[in-house]
């Protein structure tokens, strides 16, 4: 075979590629690797595989399918001991992949409408967002239920996410919650003046988690600001190959918070935290955008991390035995490990036990349970049992795919009939946070 185009090679980041040493370190940190044992599925394996195509030996489709049932999870980047960034590698090829690779109707449909349309715009979050809503408050989505009719147009994956849904809130509960543009005023006296970034799927479907978190920020001293014009984080983008949507995303993202004199860009979701902490390297070959991402991501905190420097936020009692499963992109890209677990021990009455393989994805991967269920459910199958061999009512999660996911796991297990529920660090803190008795309480 002849050698790859210079093209090729340089959109397939073989400069990254060829960093790995092929010692298999990264191996066993691996989800898919150890469900597998088969190296196609390592990231040892797939960097090969890249390298190959770089090269000239296999070509781009020889390789897609090995790279789509990578989770995405970076696991193998924290075991690393050259320090490759997989992710790099990962999104690139990807990226290249649909680039070149001839797409049905069907996939065209659901990048146009789904990943540009709906997630790509404000307006298409807002349009998604009320669509949801609509969907369960005018009972279509008991009745599709009950017909079976989103299992046959969607399949299994798609029937069960749907069924884990929550309640979503009515568009008066929303605007009245506060909305784009909304300041939400500091308690007392005002220590951080925060943009708040609210994603695409945390506002459509987590919608309460996010006010949660706003209001743990308010008792810490924040002014919160929901910085009008910003959208989604990009993540889903760059992780299914829309390099370009979600660097579109980046740009609208920066420019719409450097309008705002603010200290932090503060989230609650992990994997977009981690996506707008990697602005800086997704823009950084665009000269014009380089500085301004660098300085963008270099504002990005996650909740959890402002309420450690600013807190302690008021608790109250919030008993119950609780464990967590940590968010990949929050734990492997982040590196924010203790910072969850610092704040649960901080709740009064609350026992909080480990899970057995904390340091391992839950199996959601942004939209991986979408596009791969069939390996995403024996991981979360895998979880749900860890779950309940901790004994907790309440598993702990950071990232909105993980809740969803693991809602659903849960739910197929049967543990939201035992009371097993999954909440939202921020929900849990809040939660104690209103336990608090005030002295014109008692
Ligand atoms: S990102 Fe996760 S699933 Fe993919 S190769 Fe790395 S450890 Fe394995
Ligand atoms: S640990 Fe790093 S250098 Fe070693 S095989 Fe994995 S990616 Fe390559």
């Amino acid at each position: 075979m002849s050698a790859a185009s210079p093209n090729l090679i340089q959109s397939l980041r073989h400069d990254e590629i060829v960093n790995c040493m092929r010692c298999g370190f990264c191996l066993t940190a691996c989800p898919t690797y150890k469900l597998s044992g088969h190296e196609p599925k390592s990231p040892r394996g797939r960097i090969a595989l890249a390298r190959a195509v770089a090269e000239g030996q296999l070509t781009l489709a020889d390789i897609t399918a090995p790279l789509d049932q990578c989770i995405g999870c970076r696991a193998c980047e924290t075991a690393c001991p050259a320090g490759v960034h997989y992710g790099e590698i990962l999104e690139a090829a990807r990226a290249t992949i649909v680039k070149h690779k001839e797409q049905s109707a069907g996939e065209r449909f659901i990048r146009q409408v789904g990943l540009r349309w709906i997630m790509g715009t404000p307006t298409g979050i807002r349009l998604g967002a009320f669509g949801i809503w609509f969907w369960q408050a005018t009972g279509l989505s008991w009745l599709a239920r009950k017909t079976g009719l989103v299992k046959a147009v969607a399949g299994q994956a798609m029937a069960e996410m749907e069924a884990a849904l929550p309640k979503a809130p009515s568009p008066i509960k929303r605007y009245m919650g506060g909305g784009s543009g909304h300041v939400f005023p500091a308690k007392g006296e005002r220590r951080a003046r925060v943009g708040y970034f609210t994603g695409c799927i945390q506002e459509m479907v987590f919608w309460q988690e996010n006010r949660d978190a706003i209001a743990l920020l308010q008792a810490v001293g924040c002014e919160v600001h929901i910085v009008p014009g910003q959208g989604c984080c990009g993540a889903v983008h760059a992780h299914t190959g829309e390099e370009h949507t979600g660097h579109e995303q980046a740009k609208r993202n920066i420019g719409a918070f450097e309008r705002f004199e603010i200290d932090y860009v503060v989230n609650a979701a992990g994997g977009c935290g981690a996506a707008l902490k990697e602005y800086r390297l997704w823009l950084s070959r665009e000269p014009q955008w380089a500085q301004r991402a660098e300085k963008f991501s270099r504002s990005v905190r996650d909740v959890s991390e402002i309420l450690l420097a600013l807190g302690p936020v008021p608790m109250g009692p919030r008993p119950g035995r609780v464990t967590l499963q940590d968010s990949c992109h929050m734990r492997n890209v982040q590196k924010l490990v203790s910072e969850p677990r610092k704040l649960l021990a901080q709740v009064p009455g609350l026992e909080f036990v480990e899970i057995g393989n904390a340091d391992s994805c839950c199996g959601a991967g942004g939209v991986y349970n979408v596009v791969q269920p069939e390996t995403a459910n024996l991981i979360g199958k895998d979880k749900a049992s860890r779950v309940k061999a901790t004994g907790a009512r309440s598993l702990v999660v950071t990232n909105p795919p993980c809740q969803l996911h693991m809602r659903a796991s849960l739910m197929r297990a049967g543990m939201d009939k035992e009371g097993v529920e999954v909440i939202h660090i921020a929900t849990l803190l809040r939660q104690s946070m209103d336990a608090v008795v005030r002295p014109s309480d008692k």
